[in-house]
């Protein structure tokens, strides 16, 4: 039986790292390329960077040379060890266990403090970047359009997402960061473009902020949420149905 997975040849192209077995690797450095003499290593790891110091054990040859497993970037740190931080803030892993993980498997890796200091100097700064070019291109499109928009609080909706950070002592408190959310949204989209009609769960204070302060948008309420409500009155209606206790582990699985 072949276990074995066969990637396509998109996907290949995009894989960059192998895993070697260490003494494998160091077999490859034992002889000297030029006398074919024994020679002499010293090994050294920076996270998941291997480096090895080779030195001809033959005197009249003395050839050596310096080995890195990976492409470095800057010192003490390397494309490697920058994928594995990168992969683990790309998949929301838990950067602790996922660093435990390699560890059980006795895999050199960076430390979670290395993690840590990655995440601050190289990734985030990477996402704030792609996020505000991402932003100025969408911006672009739009730039002069008469626009429907809709859009939710929650990131796990079922809808493309425009996501605004801010802190939430900026609003008074987490009930107020929707609306927050929304007036800054708003307020950016509008400086290229016209909203309206904007399609929005019936949260009350969304419901006041748009009547009060947006009146030429027109309001409409999304029917996703609107089903949402009339699946729990059924349910408070009829509590005895069998198939209560499935619709609810639907509603809890679906995120509904
Ligand atoms: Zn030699």
């Amino acid at each position: 039986m072949n276990f074995c997975y066969r990637l396509s040849e998109d996907e290949d192209v995009h894989l960059t790292f192998v895993m070697v077995e260490k003494k494998k690797l160091v077999n490859l450095f034992s002889q000297c390329p030029v006398c074919s003499s024994e020679a002499s290593l010293r090994e050294n790891c920076s996270g998941s960077l291997l480096t090895i110091h080779q030195l001809c054990d033959n005197d009249s040859c003395q050839f050596k040379r310096v080995w890195k497993s990976q492409e470095q970037l800057s010192r003490g740190t390397s494309e490697g060890n920058i994928a594995i931080s990168n992969a683990i803030f790309m998949s929301g892993s838990s950067p602790a266990k996922a660093l435990k993980m390699f560890k059980f498997m006795g895999m050199h890796v960076i430390s979670y403090a290395a993690y840590m200091q990655h995440q601050k100097t190289f990734i985030i700064p990477s996402v704030d970047y792609i996020y505000d070019e991402e932003k100025a291109a969408c911006m672009a499109r739009v730039a002069g359009h008469s626009l429907t928009l809709s859009g939710d609080g929650r990131l796990d909706a079922f809808y493309h997402t425009t996501v605004v950070f801010f802190k939430s002592n900026e609003t008074g408190g987490s009930s107020y960061m929707e609306k927050e959310g929304l007036r800054r949204c708003l307020a950016s989209v509008m400086q290229s473009a016209t909203v309206k009609e904007l399609v929005t769960d019936r949260h009350p204070q969304i419901r006041k902020y748009l009547r009060d302060e947006c009146p030429e948008v027109k309001h409409s309420f999304d029917t996703w949420h609107i089903a949402k409500g009339i699946i729990l009155i059924y349910l408070s209606l009829f509590p005895w149905l069998m198939i209560e206790k499935e619709i609810i582990r639907l509603v809890k699985e679906k995120g509904l």
